[in-house]
């Protein structure tokens, strides 16, 4: 399993080149971004964060200063708005009473996930995009594209806990946080080009034997 896993991120990255995320000029835009992004594309998020720089809230103490009204109408564009706002005013007093992202990058790695993890509205993917990007901790971010590709290939059944398809990528990788973000970054690109919904396995990078693992008749019309 090591080989394959190291396999696929090498062909990918061969194929796509590296795609260098995350988009954002500082950890905390990063962490903003990563709560914006939930449900919606990151275009809609780009025009929310944009709204937020533009009146320098990218600071914790000025978001927690701004009437949450302002707020609201700033973060709009990211959809879902009310719930996003609550999820990020819940994710920044959580910051401040840990000492900003400086004091949360101090933490032993799995405490900070079980803190993250307990704070209203981040999930699994959240807290492990802002662990990953924004406080570079060698934590695998596992999304929808990964599991859809792996599931295809039969590498996972599909219906594994997000934790266990976490772990199939940090024990069959180096703990290195530069490589875990490129991987995660490559498969979006493979889920954004070729495994779509209707997965478009001509000329997909990841379309060879080698990356086939099981003879399943739901995947034989996939194979090339
Ligand atoms: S070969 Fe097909 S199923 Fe496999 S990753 Fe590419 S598009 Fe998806």
């Amino acid at each position: 399993m090591k080989n394959l896993i190291l396999e696929i991120y090498s062909t990918l990255l061969k194929r796509f080149g590296p795609q260098n995320w995350w988009p954002g000029d500082s950890p905390l835009e990063i962490a903003i971004g990563a709560i914006l992004t939930q449900n919606t594309n990151w275009k809609n998020v780009e025009k929310a964060i944009e709204n937020l720089k533009k009146k320098g809230l990218i600071d914790v103490d000025r978001i927690l200063e701004t009437p949450e009204n302002e707020l609201r109408e700033l973060i709009r564009p990211s959809g879902f708005f009310n719930i996003k706002l609550r999820r990020l005013l819940n994710f920044i007093e959580f910051l401040k009473s840990h000492g900003g992202l400086d004091g949360l990058k101090k933490l032993p790695l799995h405490e900070l996930r079980k803190k993250l993890l307990a704070v209203g509205g981040i999930g699994f993917e959240t807290a492990d995009s802002i662990m990953l990007y924004a406080l570079e901790k060698p934590v695998f971010v596992v999304d929808a594209y990964t599991r859809r590709f792996l599931k295809r290939h039969g590498i996972i059944r599909g219906n594994e806990k997000y934790d266990e398809i976490r772990e199939l990528f940090e024990k069959n990788l180096p703990r290195d946080v530069e490589l875990f973000k490129e991987y995660h970054a490559l498969i979006v690109k493979l889920g954004k080009v070729y495994c779509k919904s209707k997965p478009v396995c001509d000329n997909c990078p990841l379309n060879r034997e080698k990356f086939w693992r099981v003879e399943d008749e739901s995947n034989s019309d996939l194979r090339g």
